[in-house]
């Protein structure tokens, strides 16, 4: 499956150190080319599937974004808390795979 969310909201990008709005994408939960921000629910069930809720509507999934101001990409985690995307954080673990300069 290639469908993916996209998670729109500030992020530091680690590569050129600007504060960006970023477009983050990520596979959690129910993924169907949503498009959602910061601050929003996000969509974990699918209406025909099991529920894929997790425990208390808390998860920090996998994101992945290019950054609009320098081009390079990296990794982001999505963190949910009670069922909102409460904020975008670089994960600093996984390297980007765009290379610099
Ligand atoms: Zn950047």
């Amino acid at each position: 499956m290639g469908l993916f969310n996209l998670v729109s909201g500030q992020v530091t990008c680690p590569r050129c150190g600007n504060a960006v709005d970023a477009e983050v994408e990520t596979r959690l939960g129910y993924a169907h080319q949503a498009s959602l921000r910061v601050g929003e629910r996000y969509p974990w069930n699918h209406p025909a599937m099991p529920p894929r809720r997790p425990e208390g509507g808390n998860a920090v999934g996998d994101g992945y974004c290019v950054c609009p101001a320098c081009g390079k990409d990296f990794f982001v985690n999505v963190v949910v808390e009670t069922d909102v995307i409460r904020t975008l954080e670089h994960d600093a673990t996984r390297p980007g795979v765009i290379p610099d300069g």
